[in-house]
């Protein structure tokens, strides 16, 4: 019984810390960069401190803890050099081991911008115990200088950075985990009375936070609507909001609630992190390209300094217009994926370069982009009136502020704009590329792994390019104006399911976040990666992509395949304990890996065999003669459902159809939730970058490299965050969230 109990608690740990053998490669955009024009460099230096500085604020959107542990690892690298604090390691008895797992820690930390890991929302803690971790830090030369704030700040982290219980395993609302988007006696209930509230007050969450407190008197919460910007004054006007339902306290009676609520609309949340962004977006202005981007900063900067969600919109519209920029930028509260009720933006903001070969396919995508789109699973009447021809780049990323970096952007993520004005693409070229190269390739058999390892990276282009494209970009949403207007034939649209007269859709105030909220982000990354699957399918694109032939039929035989084991690779990603999936995209996939083997019993297998180290280990193999008479009628038929309850705005359905499919059980064959025990066994851990570091000199950029290890990527970090002042504002900003935590 002990040894059961003991091995248990050990593969439970493994989970949770991140392995010495991580791998880290350089985002290195060197060759990019270079060929920019001076003015040019100025520019993306401004746009990147921007980005990164914002970035601090996923701190405070992660775990109440996150504040400190950030502070502590800058003063603890900033006093000395890696190598004199592995001196100090070894003279308190830290093996070598230990001190590695100590710099993957700070690693990892500064990756993901906190201790969850930003794809998988799982928390991670050091894998070395407690007390050695303690024996280290207080031994520094941080700690010498000043060992009451070092001691402090060690005695303010250390419980909460090691804890793993059952909430604080994961992110998630209420009982189901932690977040810092939410007061801690907030649940589902009060995301949703705020929201039936912001809806009201045509407030937008996205760049905002809920906190409740109680009204002694009545016994009744008061909700605080804390809005990010760096004014903080109680009054006044927000650009593009109606003073009466601005800053101020407000009286709102929700749908079967007794008695008006109180909300308190606030701001000044991040204030001091925000300034750093609007004052390098200031100097940014000077180096811009062209007067839209100059009008683009503005509004961000606007939208940043007065909370204002509507200037962050306008700021958007300049930067659909500033079509096909050398120096690239998207910033803001942009990504709802973190936020348990799925509404509220994860801070990212980056500088990237484009990069000219890849960007001309790119083009040729969007040239036949009608053509192609005409060819989805769904009636005509179902996609947008005017596909509004996006502009879609492949970019080479010098520097992304965030919790970590996705391969491929399809922003704004405001549907009104998208809907209308239109939206941009990018694929980011250098993440493609350094951060798929030699992953030990798990599942396959061994013909198939040489195929793929061939072909993995210009097959993941190919869906990347359709997922952002023609997923995100496509599809039409059924509205219902203020004036009653219907903006889809009434009369004549039909149901593609129960043939029937469309009979739901989206009122005033509804968009797609605010009502599927929750399951909305992995729904609709289902859908892109269905479009994906069933477009690479044709020749047209492939041939713009340089493949024909033979070569194109390899390449669509591995994305389906690449499709299918990373459905099998997602059950990392699920928890059986609290029966949540933690990543949206892996979610997704295990979804389109259900529908395969729905298909036809012999498309997909998935068998459990014996590893050569004698370790139990899985086989997955795809028929690929199959792909075209199995595969495309499945999928087309499961994405054709996806579009009709995403334009119908049937969340009910939706819901029902997504849950089924995402539902992980042992009920059946091939027994998902024991298959989870060996992926987990086998799992690789996740890459993760150094990027470049700039600094500006009499109107000169220099670009910084650093080695890609641990070393280097914590070096890369004590050089952007020098200053001990900023340390003092992110404890400032824990501090004022401390009581609600
Ligand atoms: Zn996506």
């Amino acid at each position: 019984m002990e040894t059961i109990l003991y091995s248990r608690r050990m593969t439970d740990l493994s989970q949770y810390t991140l392995s010495n053998e991580t791998g880290i490669c350089l985002l290195d955009c060197e060759v990019a960069f270079n060929s920019l024009t001076d003015k040019e460099q100025c520019y993306s230096h401004y746009i990147s401190q921007a980005s990164f500085s914002g970035g601090l604020i996923v701190l405070l959107q992660t775990s109440p803890e996150s504040p400190g542990i950030f502070v502590l690892l800058q003063r603890v690298f900033r006093a000395q050099s890696i190598s004199d604090l592995e001196t100090v390691a070894t003279q308190n008895g830290l093996t070598k081991e230990e001190f590695q797992a100590v710099l993957m820690y700070a690693a990892g930390f500064y990756c993901n911008m906190g201790n969850y890991k930003s794809f998988g929302d799982s928390k991670f803690i050091p894998n070395l115990p407690k007390e050695k971790m303690a024996k280290l830090i207080l031994n520094s030369a941080a700690a010498a200088a000043d060992p009451g704030g070092i001691q402090s700040l060690w005695n303010s982290v250390q419980s909460p950075m090691y804890s793993l219980e059952a909430r604080d395993k994961e992110l998630g609302l209420g009982e189901k985990g932690t977040t810092t988007y939410f007061s801690q006696n907030c649940d589902k209930r009060d995301g949703e009375i705020a929201q039936e509230f912001m809806n009201k007050m045509d407030l937008s969450p996205y760049n905002t936070r809920l906190f409740k407190t109680e009204d002694k008197s009545t016994s009744l919460p008061v909700y605080e609507i804390r809005l990010a910007s760096v004014e903080t004054a109680a009054s006044g006007d927000i650009p593009g909001v109606k003073t009466e339902n601005g800053l101020g306290e407000h009286q709102f009676t929700p749908a079967d609630v007794a008695g008006p609520i109180t909300f308190k609309v606030t701001r000044g949340d991040y204030s001091p992190l925000l300034k750093r962004v609007a004052d390098n977006l200031n100097s940014a202005k000077e180096y811009a390209a062209t007067e839209n981007e100059v009008r683009m900063l503005e509004e961000y900067a606007r939208s940043f300094t007065t909370g204002s969600l509507p200037a962050h919109k306008d700021g958007s519209r300049f930067w659909i217009k500033n079509r096909g920029p050398i120096v690239e930028t998207y910033i803001g509260f942009i990504e709802s994926y973190r936020d348990p009720y799925g509404v509220r933006g994860e801070f990212e903001g980056f500088a990237a370069v484009v990069n000219k070969k890849m960007s001309a396919k790119f083009a040729s995508l969007v040239e036949s982009a009608e053509h192609l789109l005409a060819l989805l699973p769904w009636p005509v009447e179902y996609e947008k009136d005017k596909f509004l021809r996006p502009d879609f780049t492949s970019l080479d990323v010098l520097s992304f502020g965030g919790s970590g970096i996705p391969a491929g952007i399809n922003i704004p993520n405001y549907d009104d704009i998208r809907q209308n004005e239109g939206f941009k693409n990018v694929s980011l070229g250098n993440v493609l590329t350094s951060g798929y190269k030699d992953t030990k390739i798990t599942f396959l058999d061994d013909d198939d792994k040489e195929l793929y390892i061939k072909l993995k990276l210009p097959s993941f282009e190919v869906q990347v390019g359709l997922h952002e494209l023609l997923g995100h970009g496509s599809g039409k949403l059924f509205i219902k104006d203020e004036d009653g207007k219907f903006n889809f034939d009434q009369d004549n649209v039909k149901h593609t399911e129960t043939e029937e007269k469309i009979s739901s859709w989206y009122l005033p105030g509804e968009t797609w976040d605010s009502k599927f909220s929750s399951v909305g982000s992995s729904y609709e990354e289902c859908r892109a990666e269905c479009v994906g699957l069933y477009l690479c399918l044709s020749s047209d694109v492939l041939k713009i992509f340089g493949h024909v032939g033979d070569s194109a039929d390899d390449i669509i035989y591995i994305n389906w395949l690449n499709m299918a084991r990373a459905g099998l690779l997602a059950l990392e990603f699920y928890s059986p304990e609290t029966g949540a999936w933690r990543q949206a995209h892996m979610q997704a996939r295990f979804c389109i890996l259900r529908v395969m083997l729905e298909a036809d019993e012999d498309f997909i297998s998935i068998t459990k065999t014996t590893g050569e180290d004698g370790k139990p280990d899985i086989r997955i193999k795809l028929d690929r003669t199959k792909i075209t008479k199995v595969g495309k009628p499945a999928i087309g038929k499961y994405l054709r459902k996806l579009q009709v309850y995403k334009s119908t705005a049937d969340v009910e359905e939706g819901k029902k159809m997504y849950d089924f499919y995402s539902d992980v059980n042992d009920n059946a064959k091939p027994h998902f939730l024991s298959l989870r025990e060996t992926v987990l066994a086998r799992k690789q851990p996740r890459k993760m970058f150094v990027q470049h570091h700039t600094t500006i000199q009499d109107g000169k950029v220099t670009l910084k490299n650093y080695e890609a290890n641990s070393a280097g990527l914590i070096q890369s970090f004590v050089d952007r965050f020098s200053s001990p002042e900023l340390d003092s504002e992110i404890l400032a900003l824990r501090d004022k969230d401390r009581p609600h935590f």
